[in-house]
């Protein structure tokens, strides 16, 4: 009796961190990466819990987009400065003898360092790779991706791997980034879990809006 009451309790708590995770999940999406800061700052709890969910979907993946990034970068030269924005767990630092400046809103891992991705503590032009794994939840997406644009070298490479559902026009997504001065320089959109992209840097952000730079929010389903 008391065994079946336990595993009651059990999926009752499943039940409700599904739930706080997929309104935590669904704030990130639908605000602003200033929104998301203040969120995690506030609640420090949330991001671990959130954190959690995340794994869990992930989990559920043939395979983690993290590990197309690693593969990579293991194919290029060492000596390349990384920058990850939306670190996590830090799997790509523990992954790579490159030097990885991690950045997220709460240090998991202590490698971490702390800050709103839209404004990140490096030198402009500083590093040869940033890297969006599965990061780019903020709707302000320009200012994110211009940060990005700022800390690259000339000719650096920009790595997104973003939930393909996320894609709602994936042309007018890849023209958006050249006003951002990225150019595409390889796309893998044959799963049907993630696209991976590959930009270089051909200059520094145009001003102005760029149109076609949306991505649907990721809200996951109850299950
Ligand atoms: N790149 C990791 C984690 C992806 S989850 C991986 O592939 O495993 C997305 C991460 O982005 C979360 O850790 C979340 O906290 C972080 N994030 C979301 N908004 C952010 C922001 N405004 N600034 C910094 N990190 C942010």
């Amino acid at each position: 009796r008391s065994g079946r009451s336990a595993a009651l309790r059990a999926r009752m708590e499943e039940r409700l961190l599904g739930a706080r995770f997929r309104y935590l999940n669904q704030q990130l999406y639908t605000g602003s990466s200033q929104d998301a800061a203040r969120l995690f700052r506030d609640d420090p709890a949330a991001f671990q819990l959130y954190h959690r969910g995340f794994e869990r979907q992930v989990r559920r993946w043939p395979e983690r987009p993290v590990q197309r990034i690693v593969r990579y970068l293991r194919r290029r030269p060492a000596s390349l400065v990384v920058a990850d924005f939306g670190c996590g767990d830090c799997t790509l630092a523990a992954s790579v003898r490159n030097q990885v400046h991690c950045f997220d809103l709460v240090p998991l891992s202590p490698r971490v360092t702390v800050c709103d991705m839209a404004k990140v503590p490096l030198a402009a032009e500083s590093v040869d790779v940033a890297v969006f794994c599965l990061a780019l939840m903020g709707t302000n997406l320009q200012e994110i991706l211009g940060e990005a644009n700022r800390v690259l070298r000339l000719g650096g490479t920009l790595m997104v791997a973003e939930v393909a559902s996320r894609f709602e026009d994936t042309r007018a997504f890849l023209k958006a980034m050249t006003h951002l001065g990225f150019k595409t320089v390889s796309k893998d959109l044959s799963s049907s879990y993630f696209y991976l992209l590959e930009f270089a840097k051909t200059g520094p952000a145009r001003p102005g809006p760029a149109p076609g730079l949306r991505l649907r929010p990721c809200l996951y389903k109850r299950r």
